[in-house]
């Protein structure tokens, strides 16, 4: 099962994050988003999110 890591909101499938490097992760959220094209996505923006990816939204 994907964590999530808990300061970028991004599935994570390693021991670490591969944005922020960290290791503290939740298994519980809410929804997903993926985002394809964060420079110009609105909702990237307002999640303040940089990198392409899969997100979770609403974690705990
Ligand atoms: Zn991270």
């Amino acid at each position: 099962m994907k964590k999530v890591c808990r300061k970028c909101k991004i599935f994570v499938d390693k021991e670490v994050c591969p944005i922020c490097g960290g290791n503290q992760f939740t298994n519980t959220w809410k929804g997903r988003i993926a985002i394809l094209n964060s420079e110009k996505s609105e909702i990237a923006k307002k999640l303040e999110i940089k990198k392409d990816g899969e997100y979770a939204i609403k974690i705990r």
